[in-house]
């Protein structure tokens, strides 16, 4: 298979990402509600788990030919199966990214960037956010412009989405510092002090189980 042919974001392969987003998030539930029950409800691992669950179980269906139906069927399992923010959020997501995909017909690492952005994009709008604010956009946006600017250097899908998640991380762990000032977490800004935003681990999880996927399957 040449390089390019691997470089496709071909069905196949979006519905091993959601697979591998779905494990991950699965393993990490508790850590999540866990962070999310210091300022929050306590509900987001839960929440996370049980939406990407079902994200993975609709993502196999044959009916899907290409990523952008994967995608879009993954995004309305969490508008689905969830309430709350992410629920709602997270289904954005998944669905813009499916539709910023569905221009082309054989999509690759710069149709994969600009999926992502769409993603990014409808998350502000929806939310009504923006980065510094605590939330999964702190690790978010600099993922998906990590991911623009590794593409824009001729990066492979691989390297694209290490440089997501590595963005995705730092950016998790800089809202430990920050004091939340959208979703429900701000009504206990102070307790919330010291401790990352839970939507912005869950994003984080997700772009390293699709890192670790696309360069051989190392799951951690
Ligand atoms: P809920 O807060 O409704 O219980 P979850 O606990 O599942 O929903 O998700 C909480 C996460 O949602 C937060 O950690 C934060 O990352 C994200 N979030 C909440 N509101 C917003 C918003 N307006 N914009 C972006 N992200 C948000
Ligand atoms: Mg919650």
């Amino acid at each position: 298979m040449s390089k390019v042919d691997r470089d496709l974001v071909d069905r196949d392969l979006a519905v091993r990402l959601v697979a591998a987003a779905a494990r991950r998030v699965h393993d990490h539930q508790e850590m999540l509600s866990q962070l999310d029950a210091v300022a929050g409800d306590g509900d987001h691992g839960v929440n996370m788990s049980t939406a990407l669950g079902e994200a993975d179980r609709r993502s196999g269906k044959c009916d899907h030919v290409t990523a952008a139906e994967v995608f879009k069927a993954a995004g309305s399992a969490f508008h689905d199966t969830v309430g709350g923010a992410a629920g709602a959020l997270f289904g954005a997501f998944f669905r813009a990214m499916g539709g910023g995909l569905g221009r082309s017909a054989e999509p690759g690492p710069a149709d994969l960037v600009a999926g992502l952005e769409k993603g990014v994009a409808r998350v502000t709008r929806v939310g009504r956010s923006e980065p510094g604010q605590k939330t999964m956009l702190d690790a978010m946006a600099p993922a998906v412009s990590a991911a623009r600017t590794t593409r824009e250097a001729g990066g492979t899908l691989a390297s694209v989405l290490r440089s997501a998640a590595e963005a995705a991380r730092d950016g998790a762990g800089a809202t430990a510092a920050m004091r939340p000032s959208a979703g429900r977490a701000r009504y206990a800004s102070d307790r919330s002090l010291g401790t990352e935003d839970p939507g912005a681990n869950t994003v984080a999880l997700i772009f390293e189980a699709w890192a670790d996927e696309i360069s051989g399957g190392k799951h951690g």
